[in-house]
């Protein structure tokens, strides 16, 4: 069946006003379009897992910096539809513009994450947990999921709406899905339709870069400094021009706090511990991370 399209916020409320006193357990994914595997797999997760499913299909204006692509986000509302479709999606909402952010001022009222997420994502583009959080409680007050669905590809991004929701959601349960991969190990991402052959040939070495400190984790080794070493060693040699290593960094999982360099990372037992990547290969930012776990 084809999915209920909704555009206003009007709309939505209604419906989901609907449901109120029924039996029907609401799932949400939300998305900025251009959906591929990994979006599906998120989505297939909450079709198991609720009674209806609603993803949302909304370019984020918020948590673009200037100077992003913002503007040249790639949109493919067709094939999108298609695929919602397929995976037996009840509802798309396709919020517009004016209705996520009617004002300015409303813009700002998410604020910053209490915590400082140090050196990785947030300081690497300062306003995107701000614009992060502004859009998912917005979309949560309206939505208001039984189940939250979120992919681990991008880790920091779960760990803040996780607290986000911890905070002001307590009711809706955060289920957090595997980074779906390409054959070749990159991740899933609407931005790989950025790269042209040469770019999309080396991307893939991010996710060898990972591995190898993983393997180097499990062989033993517990010196971060040597762990993200590792990383910029793989990724550095013989990197094409349009290649940028934006940052190593390692962080827990729950809080995003950069770990204490000078101290031993801490074992998967005690603490969830993450290796991120950012780099920037021509116009395209590519993110990934792995969690040090011994199996
Ligand atoms: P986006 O449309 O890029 O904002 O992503 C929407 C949701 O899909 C977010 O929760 C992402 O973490 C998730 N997602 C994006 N790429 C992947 C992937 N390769 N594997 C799993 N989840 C993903």
């Amino acid at each position: 069946m084809k999915p209920k399209l909704i555009r206003t916020i009007e709309a939505m409320r209604a419906y989901r006003e609907s449901l109120d006193g029924t039996p029907e357990t609401l799932g949400f994914v939300p998305t900025m379009g251009g959906l591929h595997r990994g979006h599906k797999s998120l989505i297939d997760s909450c079709r198991r897992g609720s009674t209806v499913v609603c993803v949302s299909i909304y370019v984020n204006s918020a948590q673009f910096a200037p100077g992003e692509d913002y503007g040249r986000y790639p949109v493919t509302l067709e094939a999108d539809f298609l695929l919602c479709e397929s995976c037996g999606v009840d509802v798309v909402f396709l919020p517009r513009e004016v209705d996520m952010y009617p004002s300015s001022l409303v813009r700002t009222v998410a604020g910053e994450p209490a915590r400082n997420p140090g050196r990785s994502e947030g300081s690497s583009r300062p306003t995107f947990f701000r614009g992060v959080a502004t859009v998912v409680c917005k979309l949560l007050s309206l939505v208001r999921p039984a189940d939250l669905y979120v992919g681990q590809k991008d880790a920091q991004q779960c760990a803040v709406i996780t607290l986000l929701c911890a905070e002001f959601w307590p009711l809706t349960r955060v289920h957090v899905v595997a980074t779906v991969r390409e054959h070749d190990g990159l991740a899933l991402s609407t931005r790989n339709l950025y790269l042209d052959e040469n770019q999309r040939a080396f991307a893939p070495r991010i996710y060898a870069a990972l591995q190898r400190a993983l393997r180097e984790f499990r062989g033993g080794e517990r010196n971060a400094s040597k762990l993200t070493r590792a990383v910029r060693d793989c990724l550095e040699k013989e990197k094409p021009q349009a290649f940028e290593l934006i940052y190593v960094s390692i962080c827990g999982k729950l809080d995003i706090l950069e770990l204490n360099y000078k101290v031993a990372i801490p074992e998967p037992s005690e603490r969830a511990v993450l290796i991120c990547v950012a780099a920037k290969m021509g116009d395209s930012r590519l993110i990934d991370n792995i969690e040090l776990v011994l199996t």
